[in-house]
């Protein structure tokens, strides 16, 4: 076989390619971190980028100085910096971060396991070893990635499917380390070192990739939590009301099921704030939302539609069940409210809401449907407050 015909690659030069391209992806991390210092995980992330580069710069020194222990640290370094990984993802998803004795326990094994290694001149055993320790820790990232049930998004499966690549080809190296260790030795070019060498560089870029696009995402979602929800209540605002709205409606029509809305304003806000003061009233405006929340439906729409005003969607609901929905939720804020103990002049103030009542007519538009719980609203007001009244 004529061997020019094949492609061959300088490991040397291979080496130091994928040292700098792991040095670029440690910057990269660092600089996430930087940026969103209260994001969790990103620190860690920006820890194992590091530990990547030392590992990277001790094989490189190895290569040239031929020192044996440069090697064994190496590897112990690649441990460290895949348990930072894997703490930093599990802080990111939101799942409990790892301990401190796991963190030592695992470092500590991987250190004793290299001394003991270099004592005896087990070169080819802290191979078999580290590799074995790589390929659990990259599976078990991929766990924790590919089984998380809230985020699952394509980022984070792919991210999980390279940690998964990651583990079984470390499996691999492990079980040919244990018959020759020779082969995987990284420096050697009769080996599968420019394979090896080619995997760890396209996973290090992938991987670090994956953490910036997951960082985009989380800041994506941040954002749209924001827009769509009021900041003092954490309920749902009236731009999303609206988004809400047009489906329910669609449903409504296409199922020919009935879809009620409640139009809910506090009786004498501006009193309450003016007698009890502002942030008093922002604390009544918090448990009102906290109390419809308990007494409507989870498939229910619930929004503040501003000031003191709310406004309830209620799908598969007539209007005469909404009536008996309506009274509850006035009921249980007439008693909440109680319990605040708001006092003027020392006697009992009661804070109080009003609620509007109308079921959506064939045919009909949101302004008319909104107005006419509104009217209801007002009829409510007009008749003395702290009660419902149903739109005709
Ligand atoms: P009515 O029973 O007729 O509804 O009387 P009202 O006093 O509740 O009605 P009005 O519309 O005159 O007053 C609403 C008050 O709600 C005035 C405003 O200061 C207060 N308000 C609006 N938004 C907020 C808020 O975010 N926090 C607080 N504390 N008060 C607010
Ligand atoms: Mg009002
Ligand atoms: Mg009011």
């Amino acid at each position: 076989m004529d061997n020019n015909k094949n492609m061959q690659f300088d490991i040397r030069t291979l080496l130091v390619a994928v040292t700098l391209a792991t040095a670029f992806c440690a910057g990269a991390r660092l600089l996430l971190w930087r940026m969103h210092p209260t994001i969790p995980g990103l620190g860690r992330w920006a820890l194992a980028g590091g530990c990547a580069v030392i590992s990277f710069v001790l094989i490189l020194s190895y290569g040239i100085l031929h020192w044996q222990p440069f090697l064994s640290l190496a590897q112990v370094s690649i441990v460290i910096g895949l348990l930072m990984s894997w703490d930093g993802f599990r802080r990111f998803i939101d799942k409990p971060a790892l301990t401190t004795p796991v963190l030592l326990g695992i470092t500590a094994a991987g250190l004793i396991w290299a001394a003991i290694a270099q004592a005896q001149h087990l070169a080819g055993a802290v191979v078999v070893g580290n590799a074995f320790l790589v390929a659990t820790l990259s599976f078990l990232i991929a766990r924790d990635l590919l089984l998380w049930p809230k985020g699952n998004t394509p980022v984070i499966r792919s991210t999980g499917g390279v940690f998964a690549i990651n583990g079984i080809i470390f499996l691999i190296r492990a079980v040919v380390a244990l018959d020759s260790p020779q082969t995987v030795d990284l420096l050697n070019p009769d080996g599968v070192a420019a394979a090896m060498l080619l995997w760890l560089l396209c996973s290090m870029i992938a991987i670090t990739l994956g953490m910036v696009l997951m960082t985009t995402e989380h800041l994506q979602s941040v954002l749209n939590n924001q827009a769509n929800h009021d900041p003092l209540t954490g309920a749902l605002n009236r731009r999303s009301f609206g988004v809400l709205y047009e489906q329910a409606a669609v449903h409504s029509r296409r199922h020919q099921l009935p879809l009620s809305v409640l139009m809910i304003d506090l009786d004498n806000f501006k009193q309450v704030n003016d007698q009890l003061g502002h942030d008093f009233g922002d604390k009544v405006l918090c448990s009102f939302v906290a109390v419809a929340q308990k007494v409507l439906r989870e498939d229910d729409v619930f929004c503040r539609f501003g000031g003191e005003e709310f406004v309830a969607l209620l799908p598969s609901t007539s209007s005469e069940t909404a009536l008996v929905v309506a009274d509850r939720l006035r009921s249980a804020f007439a008693i909440d409210s109680a319990s605040l103990g708001a006092k003027v002049n020392h006697a009992p103030f009661a804070i109080t809401a009003s609620i509007g009542i109308a079921e959506l007519e064939q045919d009909e538009r949101f302004e008319s449907f909104i107005r006419r719980a509104d009217t209801a609203l007002y009829r409510a007001k007009d008749n003395g407050r702290n009660r419902c009244e149903k739109a005709g």
